[in-house]
């Protein structure tokens, strides 16, 4: 249930934008996740549904793209998607590797009407 906490946070982050733009109604934001987060974008939309209601946010979409964490060869300095990441870099094949958890939770933009 953590993605109360981060869709208040966004609620709040919005609505202050939105109000400090005169906005008449916010359409949809979009969110940049972090693989690592764990949130789960739908859930996130269901809250801000409730939240919303009322307020010039009410019925706003959610649209969230997934950052993945990357992962660094200490070998030969190849950066790579843990995507593609098995065990071993695809470039040496050493498996001297730093992963790089992506935690990152960033409102990227939003849509007004
Ligand atoms: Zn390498």
């Amino acid at each position: 249930m953590h993605e109360l906490a981060v869709t208040e946070y966004v609620f709040n982050l919005v609505k202050k934008q939105a109000d400090a733009n005169k906005v008449s109604h916010v359409d949809k934001i979009h969110l940049l996740i972090g693989d690592q987060c764990d949130y789960v974008p739908e859930i996130i939309e269901e809250y801000l549904q409730v939240m919303s209601e009322g307020t010039s946010l009410a019925g706003v979409k959610v649209d969230a793209k997934v950052k993945e964490s990357t992962v660094l060869c200490k070998d030969c300095g190849a950066q790579f998607t843990r995507h593609e990441f098995k065990d071993a870099c695809p470039k040496c094949g050493s498996a001297n590797l730093k992963l790089n958890r992506c935690t990152d939770f960033i409102v990227e933009n939003i849509e007004v009407s």
